[in-house]
């Protein structure tokens, strides 16, 4: 088996593991899931293969600024609220932000070709907790 033979079932057995899951994992716990495969892996390896399908656009980083980046397999247009007390983030699927881009340009002379807006407050999990 060549490196580059090898390179690619690495990134395949990536992209499989974060297909697989909608809990927006860090670099660390596809690492974790990989090496159960592969066992000789480096972590280095996972973020290098992370950047490479980011840039082909087969995932999703989630960048948050300060703290560690986050991975996501769903590449269709979704957004995302981040629970602050539990780290976990969620899926939000809402009709309104459909037409955001258009209802934009209506309002002004630009033409919109993407735009990122994020959330972040208290999951109803934590709610209860408190
Ligand atoms: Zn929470
Ligand atoms: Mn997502």
């Amino acid at each position: 088996m060549n490196k580059s033979t090898r390179m690619t079932k690495q990134r395949r057995t990536i992209l499989r593991v974060l297909k697989g899951t909608t809990v927006h994992p860090t670099a660390d716990w596809i690492y974790e899931q990989v090496k159960k495969e592969i066992s000789n892996i480096s972590l280095g390896t996972i973020y290098r293969n992370l950047n490479v399908l980011s840039e082909m656009g087969l995932i999703q980083t989630l960048d948050y600024g300060s703290t560690y980046s986050r991975y996501d397999g769903n590449t269709n247009n979704h957004y995302h609220f981040r629970c602050i007390e539990c780290d976990r983030i969620f899926d939000l699927q809402i009709d309104i932000f459909d037409k955001l881009n258009q209802n934009i340009e209506k309002e002004t002379a630009f033409k919109v070709l993407e735009h990122r807006l994020e959330f972040k407050g208290v999951c109803s999990n934590c709610q209860n907790k408190n």
